[in-house]
């Protein structure tokens, strides 16, 4: 299996194989075509299977095929539990999309909200944070969600047991209701077959 058979663009693919990736993993071999079917995912995986590229690729690709508009508001969001975890999504975002133009940007706190007010102000298509420091940019009015087109909750259960369900709560508010969203987590508690049954519209599944 290569990933050009699961329909990724040549732009996309390019930037893979220069990072040194020969073949998808189970994970991306199984996400990919299901996101870029356009349904909703719930998919099992822990870290170190590849679980980020299964996602950030068929997201990237589906942004750079669809006709954005002028507005420059983010169009994907990718919450993540940690500033560490949200950092290595950003980086693989930057990495598999830097032949394609979109703009992409992570914002988490402990760090001055200037920077990321100015980020925001040149436009941005695909957001990676941490719940706390989005809910702060939006109530501040710094930031409209209401392009999202693409949901990503990775590491969801670290996100649980962090006590973000409150502020994921209030971010999903913040969201246009038409959307893809995807789930992943690697493990599935009652508390976290809830938040999917809430959040997922009839999910595709996997599991490795
Ligand atoms: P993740 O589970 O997303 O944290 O990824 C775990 C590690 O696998 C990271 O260091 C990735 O760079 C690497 N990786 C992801 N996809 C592939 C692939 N298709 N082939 C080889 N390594 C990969």
């Amino acid at each position: 299996m290569k990933f050009k058979e699961l329909g990724l663009a040549d732009t996309i693919v390019r930037a893979i194989t220069e990072h040194g990736y020969d073949s998808p993993t189970p994970i991306q071999a199984q996400a990919i075509p299901a996101v870029l079917a356009g349904g909703d995912l719930l998919a099992g995986a822990q870290t170190g299977t590849g679980k980020t590229a299964g996602f950030v690729l068929p997201l990237l690709q589906k942004l750079s095929t669809t006709i954005s508009g002028k507005s420059q508001k983010p169009r994907a969001l990718i919450l993540a539990p940690t500033r560490e975890l949200a950092a290595q999504v950003f980086e693989n975002v930057e990495v598999y999309g830097k032949y394609l133009p979109l703009k992409s940007m992570v914002m988490f706190g402990g760090v001055g909200l200037n920077p990321q007010i100015a980020q925001l102000k040149k436009g941005v298509d695909i957001l990676v944070a941490t719940p706390g420091r989005l809910i702060d940019h939006h109530n501040q009015g710094h930031i409209d969600l209401s392009k999202i087109e693409i949901l990503v909750l990775d590491e969801a259960d670290r996100m649980l047991d962090m006590g973000f369900i409150h502020d994921i709560k209030r971010i999903l508010k913040m969201l246009p209701s038409k959307r893809q969203n995807l789930l992943f987590s690697a493990t599935f508690s009652d508390e976290i077959k809830a938040l999917a049954d809430n959040l997922l519209d009839k999910p595709a599944m996997i599991e490795v």
